[in-house]
């Protein structure tokens, strides 16, 4: 017995018209002669995690006809070797690493160890869309890899490409009436994590997309907007999620839980995190309520989209 108007989406459908659209992109290439991309995939861990996310990946890549290779390594201090030869390999049309390899531990710059290996895929292969030039292209609300020709996109991180993407399946939060870079004019948004792979990338890109957004982390709030940061001291994460319209929960531990009386009716929640951020039989008691309990089904649809990306872009054998 949920509240009128509240719903709980599947993210499957969401993924399910990209994924059809990425069949038949291979297809046509088959048709031309040219097999599909090849999408490499480096495991050094023996995190349940990260081995079912690499399990995932090969088994839509093959119902989608992309050829994927998983390379496994014994030991972490061989992957930077194993990447540089994917990058090298003219057979290798996109490299994932699978995380975490190092975790915190830090390089001599400072940086995670992990942080290195995202910089050191090649931005040709890159299709986590995490390398320091995509990064920083996104930052800066650049969209083209080739500027000023502007033939290229960019390939954008794909786990916040897929919270835009479910964003974008909700006529209430995306108006794609009004031009680019205004798509959520009028909108707030709250998003509960500010990690370099998943809030802080969605922050900037729904704050291109127009939106005001509230990046709210464990001891700081920001408010994103108009591709400015604005450091937000009064603010509260109860008083960012009251005036939201959206609200991104990515909290990686098992026992927090967004306070339900925060969300207001007809707010769209996106729970990207592995564990359940929100109480599900709560929050559909709120009126007019959109909840989408998982993203990573879209999320693997977006790493193949951004494999087909790099392919066309760097890789087809007219772009060379
Ligand atoms: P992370 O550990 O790198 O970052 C978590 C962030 O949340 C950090 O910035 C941390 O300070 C912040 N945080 C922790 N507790 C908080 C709290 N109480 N309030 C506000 N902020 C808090 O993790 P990550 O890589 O960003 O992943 C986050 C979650 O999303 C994980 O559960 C991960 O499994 C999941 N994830 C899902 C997908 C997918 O496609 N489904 C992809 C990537 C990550």
């Amino acid at each position: 017995n949920w509240a009128p108007g509240a719903q709980k989406i599947d993210a499957t459908s969401i993924a399910k018209p990209f994924r059809d659209e990425i069949r038949t992109q291979i297809q046509k290439l088959k048709e031309v002669g040219i097999e599909a991309p090849l999408l490499v995939g480096l495991l050094a861990n023996s995190d349940p995690a990260a081995k079912k996310y690499a399990e995932w990946t090969g088994r839509a890549c093959k119902a989608d006809g992309i050829r994927y290779e998983l390379r496994e390594i014994d030991d972490a201090i061989d992957v930077e070797n194993a990447l540089r030869d994917a990058n090298d390999d003219p057979r290798v049309h996109g490299i994932i690493v699978y995380y975490p390899i190092f975790g915190q531990v830090e390089s001599f710059s400072g940086e995670s160890q992990d942080d290195y290996l995202r910089d050191t895929v090649s931005h040709k292969c890159d299709v986590e869309g995490l390398c320091h030039e995509y990064r920083s292209n996104l930052y800066r609300n650049k969209r083209y890899v080739d500027y000023p020709t502007n033939s290229k996109k960019c390939v954008l991180p794909c786990t916040a490409l897929s919270v835009v993407k479910i964003l974008e399946s909700c006529p209430s939060c995306y108006d794609k009436s009004k031009p680019i870079g205004r798509h959520m004019e009028g909108q707030t948004v709250t998003i509960i994590n500010r990690s370099e792979i998943v809030g802080r990338p969605l922050a900037a890109m729904l704050a291109n997309d127009g939106a005001d957004v509230y990046s709210v982390d464990i001891d700081s709030i920001y408010l994103f907007r108009g591709g400015r940061l604005y450091a937000c001291d009064g603010e509260t994460p109860e008083s960012c999620v009251r005036k939201s319209s959206v609200v991104v929960t990515g909290v990686p531990t098992k026992a927090y839980r967004l306070p339900s009386e925060w969300i207001q009716p007809n707010t769209t929640v996106v729970n990207v995190a592995s564990f359940k951020n929100v109480s599900e039989d709560e929050i559909l008691q709120i009126p007019g309520v959109t909840y989408i309990p998982m993203v990573g089904k879209v999320t693997v649809a977006m790493l193949e989209r951004n494999l087909m990306r790099l392919f066309y872009n760097f890789h087809h054998p007219e772009r060379q």
